[in-house]
């Protein structure tokens, strides 16, 4: 399984770190290694002075597929989550000077945090998910599936020309405003509405 992640797909958080509005999907990837299963301690990597949680809604893709036409786009996920997509902001501000690549920021180690997955109907697809996550018990992020700049079935078409889907593979929907520093003792607990799917303490 591979781990996709959509960059800057909410207006209010592009603005918060200083980013243009992109035109299309910005893409990158994890490895499965970077997989954090619900109920598994995370421990503070020894690489950053700076870990940043972002909150997301997370899809599970139930369907192989490539080129896939937006109005089909539906047929290929079957679950939804919350994850928290953690990232080393120091090491990613040295990549983007440097016109690096993300992975040592983005892609490390247990980095793609997921919660207990629920399962849709091709109703439910329809809605907007609005979704928050709380930091020692305040509220830190929230958002709705409708403030995305690329909603699922767009985001699912365009990776689909660059890379198949497959069966498994997650995809990480992008984070809106209100991302920030985590540290040794936090308690992270995020909800789909107002069902808690993860909640873990930073070791
Ligand atoms: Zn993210």
């Amino acid at each position: 399984m591979k781990i996709i992640c959509i960059g800057r797909n909410y207006g209010d958080h592009v603005k918060e770190l200083g980013n243009e509005v992109p035109d299309e999907p910005i893409i990158f990837m994890k490895p499965k290694s970077a997989l954090l299963q619900p109920h598994t301690p995370f421990y503070y990597p020894e690489f950053t002075n700076e870990l940043h949680y972002e909150c997301e809604l997370v899809l599970r893709v139930c369907k192989n597929g490539k080129y896939i036409q937006e109005r089909n786009a539906g047929q290929y996920y079957n679950g939804i989550t919350v994850g928290i997509d953690f990232t080393a902001r120091d090491i990613q501000e040295i990549c983007k000077q440097k016109g690096l690549p993300w992975e040592k920021a983005k892609a490390f180690d247990n980095s793609a945090a997921v919660g207990k997955f629920l399962d849709l109907t091709p109703d439910q697809k329809k809605a907007n998910f609005t979704f928050k996550l709380l930091s020692n018990g305040t509220t830190v992020q929230q958002a709705s599936s409708a403030d995305m700049i690329f909603k699922f079935d767009s985001i699912i078409a365009h990776i689909s020309n660059y890379f198949s889907l497959n069966i498994g593979d997650l995809i990480f929907t992008g984070t809106p405003a209100g991302v920030g520093e985590c540290v040794v003792g936090d308690e992270l607990e995020a909800f789909l509405g107002n069902q808690s799917l993860l909640k873990l303490e930073i070791k």
